[in-house]
């Protein structure tokens, strides 16, 4: 590491802390740290001017890849005739209206509305307030809990934690919160021993009947809503088993239960359709989008509000007035100019096509290269989104010993292939969702670094 570049990382560690770092090992030397200085492509560069290729498009949200000059130019055009104006009280901006427009459009019949905020975080806090209030207007206040999934990943605020069904996000802060519960994940290749020997369609009916147990137990008319992504990401990049939405959504049909899909994720295109709704036939009530919607060159998210909900959100006017909720930055001009930029980009590229194109091209590359590798017991994903998942003993799909660190320890040996795949925080999964531009070519340099460094640990 160049001079430069050590001084830069030593006063960073006097003075910021970093999202899932070892707080103390970080700020004393002892954990590594890097100073990204620019991207191009599918690449970032550090300050060493090393490149890498980036097989996780950031935190899988830049999905036109690195260094697009005609986003750069919107957000610097927008920035020129106006940069900002609250959202309050009926007050707009034009790349919002047309924006707005675009995301109704892609979404689908059904959907009506679109709510603004900065990140999937913020998002889904204000889909549990929307949840609340619908319940509210229809005079069902005992109707507030909101079933998610183990392994699902929804924010890390004290609300949207609660949410997100994993242990590293709730122990050390108390969650989940009262009234946020966590229904058997949809994990095909972890199902219980019970559950050996079950088709996936017979594992969808188990996970439903495992919801509907949930709901009968609390009371359904408790129950308020259920909360998921189309394909579980942080929890372990995890596509549904056959039949488990349509499974699913009985059940929920059945006790007058919202459907929120977290499309922070496979929105906009990273599994090879516009919305992971569109693909898998969910009929969300409302959805949220993040990431993708700007492919992370500005921050981002909305709530998308379904015209059922809508109805009883107006309704609620009459006894409430103006709604008591509200970010600063709602419907942000120069968020909403990069999102048109970004979906323009994609619309013309074809990159959502793309990512049903070379995606299933990185599936099949994945498996030949991993399907029968002594330490993977699971080659999985769909689109551009993909994950092998470490064993070892793939046959009796064992665990590794967590002490070993087998998905980190890859990771790191990834890196020094300059590439970066990442390890998922449960479980010693590798994870990669590359920014949907990526090439054929690009796909077998991924795979081929990914190799040497599985390698490299076994
Ligand atoms: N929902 C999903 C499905 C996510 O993957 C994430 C982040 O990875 C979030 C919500 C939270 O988004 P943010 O980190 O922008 O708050």
């Amino acid at each position: 590491m160049n001079q430069q570049h050590q001084d830069l990382i030593d006063r960073d560690r006097k003075v910021t802390f970093h999202a899932s770092s070892h707080l103390r090992d970080f700020a004393h030397g002892k954990a590594p740290g890097r100073v990204i200085t620019g991207g191009q492509g599918i690449t970032i560069r550090d300050k060493d001017g090393r490149e890498f290729i980036d097989g996780f498009a950031g935190l899988y949200c830049v999905n036109i890849g690195y260094g697009r000059t005609e986003v750069a130019e919107a957000i610097y055009q927008q920035a020129l005739e106006l940069s900002y104006y609250h959202t309050y009280v009926g007050h707009s901006n034009e790349p919002q209206i047309a924006l707005s427009e675009k995301i109704i459009e892609l979404a689908g019949p059904g959907m009506s509305k679109v709510y603004y905020g900065l990140g999937g975080s913020d998002a889904n806090e204000t889909q549990l307030k929307i949840v609340r209030y619908y319940n509210n207007v229809l005079g069902r206040p005992q109707k507030k809990k909101v079933i998610s999934r183990q392994r699902g990943y929804h924010g890390s605020g004290l609300a949207t934690g609660s949410l997100t069904g994993l242990k590293a996000f709730h122990d050390q802060f108390d969650l989940p919160l009262e009234g946020i519960l966590h229904t058997e994940a949809p994990y095909y290749y972890h199902r219980g021993a019970e559950q050996q020997g079950m088709s996936e369609r017979e594992f969808s009916a188990h996970c439903a009947a495992r919801l509907e147990e949930m709901i009968l137990a609390e009371g359904p008319d408790t129950v308020a809503a259920f909360i998921g992504e189309p394909v579980l990401g942080t929890g372990g990049i995890v596509p549904p088993p056959e039949g488990y939405w349509e499974a699913i959504q009985a059940v929920l049909n059945r006790y007058d239960i919202l459907l929120i899909a977290d499309e922070v994720v496979c929105g906009f295109g990273r599994i090879g359709a516009d919305f992971g709704s569109h693909h898998y036939a969910i009929k969300p009530d409302l959805m949220t989008v993040a990431k993708g919607l700007t492919s992370a060159y500005q921050p981002l998210s909305g709530v998308i509000v379904g015209d059922r909900v809508w109805q009883v959100l107006e309704q609620g006017t009459g006894e409430y007035g103006p709604i008591g909720h509200g970010w600063t930055y709602s419907g942000h001009a120069l968020g909403c100019a990069a999102a048109l930029a970004n979906l323009e980009i994609i619309a013309r590229e074809k990159l959502t096509e793309n990512a049903a194109e070379t995606g299933a091209y990185l599936q099949r590359a994945m498996a030949d290269a991993f399907g029968d590798h002594p330490i993977v017991g699971d080659v999985r994903g769909v689109g551009m989104l993909a994950a092998l998942e470490f064993s070892a003993n793939p046959e009796k799909r064992e665990h590794f010993d967590p002490a070993l660190k087998v998905g980190a320890r890859i990771s790191a040996a990834a890196l020094e292939e300059n590439l970066i795949a990442r390890a998922m925080p449960q479980g010693d999964i590798l994870g990669f969702a590359p920014p949907l531009i990526a090439t054929r070519d690009q796909v077998d340099e991924i795979v081929a670094r990914t190799r040497r460094a599985v390698d490299r640990v076994t």
